[in-house]
């Protein structure tokens, strides 16, 4: 693994190199969990300007320090109700919004804060009972509550398929919310316009980049593996 400057480099190489094999634009946001200021801000210097987080605690304390100046900043982990007011209009777009109940609360915040939160809907595509997101039909009745909704705006669909290791699968799993995506536009909501469609993590941003994702969510192959806390650090 090499610095999170050459990573970021690369990583932003690929996401580029199969955006134009694809043929549409992506937007690589660096999952920077458990990563401090400084290498958020290594991975700005590499031309990162995207980056999301995954706790709200973390995200407030890298974004007093200045982490994400000059970047765009995402929410994307599981938003804890108690923790909608310090991710609301701090976060430029918050991509895992997985019920009706925290989109409603997410609208009286930014209504509170006089401000539109930009939002993605989180999708389980791979029915895990386990897993974040909502149930896919859950997505067009989200999307309808969203027209009462001044305080929010929905920019498209992200998901986290199942961990299966077999890339077929996978595959599958990205397009089928892809296809949910176009169903998704071709219809009309109010406050809704599916322009976003955000999957692919570092095992398989191209192949998902390749399946008509135009925002990918990278941490482990820019900022190196992550240890847990609790984790031997030791290299057995
Ligand atoms: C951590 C995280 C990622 C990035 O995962 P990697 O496999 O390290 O690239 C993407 N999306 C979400 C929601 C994450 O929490």
């Amino acid at each position: 693994m090499g610095s999170v400057y050459d990573n970021a480099r690369s990583v932003l190489e690929r996401a580029q190199n199969a955006a134009l094999r694809a043929g549409h634009q992506v937007t690589l946001v660096a999952a920077s969990k458990m990563n401090d200021a400084a290498r958020v801000r290594e991975a700005f210097d590499a031309g990162i300007r995207a980056f999301g987080e995954n706790r709200a605690q973390e995200l407030e304390e890298k974004y007093r320090a200045g982490a994400y100046e000059g970047a765009s900043l995402h929410f994307i982990g599981h938003l804890q109700k108690n923790k909608v007011k310090s991710v609301v209009g701090k976060a430029d777009l918050i991509e895992s919004v997985d019920s009706a109940e925290l989109l409603g609360l997410i609208a009286q915040r930014a209504a509170a804060l006089g401000i539109v939160q930009r939002v993605l809907l989180e999708v389980n595509i791979g029915g895990e009972a386990s897993k974040t997101g909502a149930p896919v039909e859950e997505i067009p009745r989200m999307a309808e509550a969203a027209g009462d909704l001044p305080g929010i705006q929905v920019l498209g669909l992200m998901t986290i398929p199942p961990i299966c290791g077999q890339k077929e699968k996978t595959l599958r799993y990205f397009q089928e919310t892809r296809n949910l995506f176009v169903d998704m536009s071709g219809k009309k909501y109010d406050n809704v316009t599916m322009s976003i469609l955000s999957m692919g993590m570092s095992a398989d941003f191209e192949e998902a980049i390749l399946c008509g994702a135009n925002m990918v969510r990278v941490g482990s192959a820019i900022f190196g593996r992550r240890i847990y806390p609790g984790e031997s650090t030791k290299i057995l």
